[in-house]
């Protein structure tokens, strides 16, 4: 028996195949290729569902960070706060508008961006803006650090790469704060087009037409460049045809975080705490382990039994060249960092997976 980390073979059934397929086809009979009608559908009815004003819809979700601090007004040099606990790019696209990261400590329970130890990079470094990331799906304290930066006039730009489907603490979904909120629709993402994808949300329409402007090469505004970000055609088509499924799978995996807490909890690893169960995408399932030889005896375990793992992260931002002289607190992130490993999570995942896979771990963990 294996457990794959990903399962795009029921994710992509026939159905959706077919559907896809048909527009494309008249995707191509039309030729339209760029930024066609089903853009305009998709970026509506995301909107909607994540309680936001705007979507506008990108080549990726880097470029969605990118562009936030571009329409922000970050200029080089001016110093953005980065968690240590991150997909990397959250970094790369500060550095891609020639800002400067400052590291900002994290959550030794979830991997978090830690509200107080942004209070401290804001005063010491003078930081404009911020990037909390909702790590693995779980909700960042954005409550915490809109009053934070609040009393700074530091922007606030919400990495949702892997929230597609997570509610905030006050029980409303990842888009509807007043920050540029970003995400990416790589395929292995909750929600993922064929190909490259991304968006920003926000609820401010001046930030909305900017952002419009910069992704099409400036047009739109005779006195500014932009660059080309637009989503194609295609892409938007897989997206609006994927979209209804969305909500029914990302129940779904809520539904499997929650047998893997009932079947893990007794063992000697360190759970996500039980208040993120309902509110998580579950984009992924970290757990946290003793130390880092821990980490990797149960990683070469479960890759000779045919479970898929991966130890997101492997090293704290501040451990990863280009930016491990950049200034900041990380001692947290460094010591959280190696020890994770995250358990296949895909709304495929059976009782019998669940079950196998308490049974490995019982037999690394002795
Ligand atoms: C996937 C991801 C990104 C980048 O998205 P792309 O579409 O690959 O550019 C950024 N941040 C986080 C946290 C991610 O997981």
């Amino acid at each position: 028996m294996t457990v794959p980390f990903y399962n795009f073979h029921d994710l992509h059934d026939e159905e959706l195949r077919n559907q896809v397929k048909e527009m494309i086809g008249e995707i191509i009979d039309n030729n339209a290729f760029v930024e066609g009608k089903y853009n305009a559908e998709f970026e509506e009815k995301f909107a909607k569902m994540q309680g936001a004003k705007h979507c506008l819809l990108l080549a990726n979700g880097t470029d969605a960070l990118e562009i936030s601090l571009l329409a922000y007004g970050i200029k080089p040099g001016d110093k953005v706060g980065v968690p240590g606990i991150t997909f990397h790019a959250s970094a790369e696209a500060v550095l891609n508008v020639n800002a400067e990261v400052v590291h900002i400590d994290v959550d030794p329970k979830t991997g978090l961006i830690c509200p107080e130890s942004t209070e401290r990079m804001i005063k010491e470094h003078d930081l404009k803006a911020i990037i909390p990331v909702h790590i693995y799906g779980l909700n960042a304290p954005i409550a915490e650090l809109e009053e934070v930066c609040a009393k700074y006039d530091v922007k606030i730009i919400e990495d949702s790469a892997q929230a597609q489907g997570t509610f905030y603490k006050n029980g409303k979904p990842v888009g509807s704060s007043n920050n540029l909120v970003t995400f990416s629709f790589y395929p292995t993402k909750n929600l993922g087009a064929f190909g490259d994808a991304g968006a920003i949300l926000t609820n401010d329409d001046e930030l909305a037409k900017r952002i419009v402007v910069i992704r099409n090469h400036g047009r739109g505004d005779d006195n500014a460049y932009g660059r080309n970000s637009r989503c194609d055609h295609m892409q938007a088509a897989v997206l609006v045809a994927k979209l209804p499924k969305i909500e029914n799978y990302n129940l779904q995996r809520k539904e499997v975080a929650k047998k893997y807490h009932e079947a893990l909890k007794d063992l000697s690893v360190q759970l996500l705490p039980e208040e993120y169960i309902q509110s998580s995408s579950w984009h992924l399932y970290p757990l946290q382990l003793e130390s880092v030889a821990l980490r990797e005896k149960v990683q070469a375990h479960f890759k000779e039994v045919g479970i898929g793992c991966t130890p997101f992260y492997e090293s704290a931002l501040v451990d990863q060249k280009p930016i491990d002289k950049c200034p900041g607190e990380y001692e947290v992130a460094r010591s959280f960092a190696g020890k994770t490993i995250c358990l296949p999570m895909h709304p495929f995942i059976t009782d019998e997976d669940v079950n196998f896979i308490k049974e490995e771990f019982k037999k690394v963990l002795g």
